[in-house]
């Protein structure tokens, strides 16, 4: 498992749950029902893609630290 960073732009997110729904390992809601990052090794790097690119608001970011890659969103 690489090492991750995931990232949500709190001020894209329209707390729409996705995402820690489906890694409820990773993400939390806070109290404005927004999405946080708090354990961002909480499940596997396809888990955490996966839930980047089902959230409706792109707000999340990944990036693989080891090869300095951007997973999601996929560079053009
Ligand atoms: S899926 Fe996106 S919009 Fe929905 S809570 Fe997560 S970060 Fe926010």
């Amino acid at each position: 498992m690489a090492k991750l960073t995931v990232t949500v732009n709190q001020g894209r997110c329209i707390a729409s749950g996705d995402c820690a729904e489906l890694a409820p390992g990773v993400f939390q809601l806070d109290a404005d029902g927004k999405s946080e990052v708090y354990n961002p090794a909480g499940a596997s790097d396809q888990l955490i893609v996966a839930a980047a690119r089902a959230c409706p608001a792109k707000a999340i970011t990944v990036i693989d630290e080891d090869s300095g890659t951007q997973l999601f969103p996929v560079k053009k």
